[in-house]
């Protein structure tokens, strides 16, 4: 196993360790396992940090198959948009 420091876009470093530098700790597919490039975007709560309030995302690792796009160019995973979907739908029956 080896070790090396790799730069961040942002400016900063971050150490990535594993054999051959490969990215054993990237993100899988909640589905089918596959390398997740998308995370679910499914709001899931907010959390006070005293200077602001932040939405908590869901994060749950997708990759292109399994991500299922919504409004607002957003991706949400499988088992959201299913509870996102039975909420549309309880507010549209409610709705009438
Ligand atoms: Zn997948
Ligand atoms: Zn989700």
């Amino acid at each position: 196993m080896t070790c090396r420091i790799v730069k961040l876009p942002g400016g900063g470093t971050a150490i990535a360790c594993g054999p051959r530098g490969a990215n054993r700790n990237a993100p899988r597919c909640h589905r089918c396992n596959a390398p997740a490039p998308y995370l679910c975007d499914f709001v899931t709560g907010t959390e006070d940090r005293g200077v602001a309030v932040v939405k908590k995302t869901c994060d749950r690792p997708m990759c292109a198959g399994c991500r299922v796009p919504i409004m607002g160019g957003k991706d949400i995973c499988h088992p959201h948009y299913q509870e996102f979907g039975a909420i549309a739908e309880r507010v549209a029956k409610e709705a009438t």
